[in-house]
């Protein structure tokens, strides 16, 4: 039974959720069995040619963004996967947003396979700036992690607000945290930032959801818009390729004008766990996939994430960056378009500016 269940919303079903276009149907075990018995005979994943890159990360400004209150700066770390740390400016306190915390040395999209982590986190939990807000986009195991939960929620000076899909709540509660806000697609949550709202929106996305094989579909997924005055800030989740990412634009047309400082600021976009093709196509994208998603949000920037950390499929553990680069250039789109980001980088951005420059005529 799906405690959520609305009659109306075609996207829920009386024993749980589905996608807005297209059903997704839960690979069989035999598919899985298909896929590792190929894989092997072909000796897939390969060995990465280059380790993904990593550099230290720069604890003294993410300190100094962190207490840097109304002058914090945009600033993104990529932790690893698709935990990424986001200091958005924000009214007087400014927003520290952590995305899909995964600071374990396990994850698996499966209950029977446990792939192990191979590039450790950039900084552990104890080394992050006070979060205010963490975004949960569904309940895989790289993506909804047990220990990293518990460790956020015992974080010095309280625990940050957890926002997530539907029937996250409920598993949230049962380890510990009190208060997750639960979104159904298209739903926002405003949050006080000192003077200044910001508006965090559940997006539909093309995936699925379970911990087991007996949860499959049962709580909701997605992706998250994070609406602060000076930065508008996307995360895919997980997703394969569907036209809600056009519907995402439009959805949000009437507050990102040009005038009012244009599309998302930065989009944080899947590029990792697409092979092999048959099986992955309906819930990961590939790398052109990604640049496709890129283009219909009409964002300023794209990170691409969710790669080069576990290696949950086929493809070798570097080889996005490489596919991304050629899928960016099938596009006439520069590197600073969408890129990735090595595991402890972080990149300053830009303000958003909300009105049109007054000189802009006389250029
Ligand atoms: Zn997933
Ligand atoms: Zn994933």
């Amino acid at each position: 039974m799906n405690p959520y269940y609305d009659a109306d919303k075609p996207h829920h079903r009386p024993d749980g959720f589905q996608n807005r276009y297209g059903d997704f149907t839960p690979r069989s075990v035999r598919d899985v069995l298909r896929w590792k018995r190929e894989a092997k005979r072909a000796g897939l994943p390969r060995a990465p040619l280059d380790a993904p890159p990593v550099v230290r990360p720069d604890h003294a400004f993410l300190r100094a963004n962190a207490g840097a209150g109304a002058a914090m700066q945009p600033a993104l770390t990529f932790i690893g996967h698709s935990t990424v740390l986001a200091q958005l400016p924000a009214g007087t306190r400014g927003l520290t947003v952590l995305t899909d915390p995964m600071f374990s040395d396990r994850a698996s999209p499966f209950s029977f396979a446990g792939p192990r982590r191979l590039q450790p986190p950039a900084l552990t939990a104890a080394q992050l700036p006070h979060v205010d807000l963490v975004l949960i986009s569904h309940n895989h195991y790289d993506h909804l992690d047990t220990a990293s939960v518990r460790a956020l929620a015992a974080q010095a000076g309280g625990p940050p607000l957890f926002v997530v899909p539907l029937g996250i709540g409920p598993w949230l509660a049962r380890h510990g945290v009190r208060g997750a806000v639960e979104l159904d697609w298209w739903d926002t949550h405003l949050l006080d930032t000192g003077g200044a709202v910001a508006e965090v929106t559940l997006t539909p996305a093309q995936h699925w959801s379970g911990r087991g094989l007996s949860d499959r579909l049962a709580t909701l997924w997605g992706g998250f818009a994070v609406l602060a005055p000076e930065f508008h800030l996307f995360f895919a989740g997980d997703t394969g390729y569907s036209p809600d990412f056009t519907d995402i634009r439009s959805h949000f047309a009437a507050l990102q004008g040009a005038a009012q400082g244009g599309g998302f600021d930065a989009a944080l976009i899947p590029v990792g766990a697409y092979d092999p093709r048959w099986f992955m196509r309906e819930q990961h994208v590939d790398p052109p996939e990604a640049v496709q998603i890129h283009l219909d949000l009409g964002a300023k920037r794209s990170i691409g994430i969710h790669w080069g950390t576990f290696a949950l499929t086929d493809e070798a553990l570097d080889q996005p960056p490489r596919h991304l680069a050629a899928a960016r250039a099938a596009q006439g789109l520069a590197e600073t378009d969408f890129s990735v980001m090595a595991i402890g980088e972080t990149r300053r951005l830009p303000r958003r500016t909300t009105s049109p420059s007054p000189t802009k005529d006389n250029a």
